[in-house]
């Protein structure tokens, strides 16, 4: 499809250390229908050509064989309109901070646009200058304590983003919007949080347990929307126990 996004998303890694990751970063752009990629300053001049490059990049040589090598990231950039830095860390100073699946949507329905994601090194990420030329930050929400993928992962996790978003038209980004989602909590955890809370509001003397009216209902109700997960079932009843347990004193 002409302008299709596969034809118009470049891949731009810079200064990266491990061939391997090169080589693995190619596969994870070419199963997902990409083939543009250009290295910035690789570590080894001949990265493209090392075996472990070759050995990492599978059937995707083509990929390799056909990716430029740059001095600067303007180089790497010249005739993109779009670019977007891939960082684990937020920053103070940043372009405007998006999702994953938000790039993806942005850039897949609109066929005149020239795109890059730009990845940084394994040991050091980006500097700010090289974020700052770009006009957007894609974090790819993770774990806050070990929020670090492997290179090639992230590549892979941007790559799938943009072809589903290229595939169905613009993704759905209500589900991106609060960022890392964790595992939902059970009706029975929930059910168990309930009966704990409105113990904990009886304790305190909130809740009349003679004359209770239509306190856990509301409850429910607030609770019901926000889509609750085991962690924060697991909180809201710390919260409740330790307010038992105050009362009891
Ligand atoms: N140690 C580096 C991270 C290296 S990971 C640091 O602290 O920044 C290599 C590259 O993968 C990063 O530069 C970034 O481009 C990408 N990456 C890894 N995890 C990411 C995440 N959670 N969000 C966005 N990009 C990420």
């Amino acid at each position: 499809m002409p302008n299709s996004l596969f034809s118009r998303l470049r891949f731009v890694l810079v200064e990266t250390s491990h061939p391997g990751n090169i080589g693995a970063a190619a596969r994870a752009m070419k199963t997902m229908g990409f083939s543009e990629l250009v290295l910035v300053r690789p570590r080894f001049a001949d990265a493209l050509r090392q075996d472990d490059a070759i050995a990492f990049a599978s059937g995707a040589l083509d990929v390799l064989e056909n990716a430029k090598v740059v001095e600067t990231l303007a180089q790497a950039l010249d005739g993109v309109q779009y670019a977007a830095a891939l960082s684990s860390r937020l920053r103070e100073y940043s372009p405007p901070v998006v999702s994953p699946r938000e790039f993806a949507a942005v850039v897949a329905p609109r066929a005149d646009l020239q795109a890059a994601l730009v990845f940084g090194s394994e040991r050091y990420g980006l500097s700010n200058d090289s974020v700052m030329q770009c006009q957007a930050l894609v974090n790819i929400p993770a774990n806050p304590a070990y929020s670090s993928l492997n290179l090639a992962q992230a590549v892979q996790l941007l790559a799938y983003e943009c072809r589903v978003a290229s595939d169905s038209g613009p993704a759905d980004q209500s589900a991106s919007r609060i960022g890392f989602q964790g595992e939902l909590a059970s009706a029975e955890q929930v059910e168990g949080m309930y009966v704990h809370l409105e113990h904990a509001l009886v304790e305190l003397g909130f809740l009349d347990a003679a004359n209770p009216k239509k306190l856990m209902p509301r409850l429910r109700r607030l609770f019901s929307r926000t889509g609750l997960e085991t962690e924060e079932v697991n909180i809201l009843r710390g919260i409740a126990g330790h307010v038992i347990a105050a009362c009891k004193k």
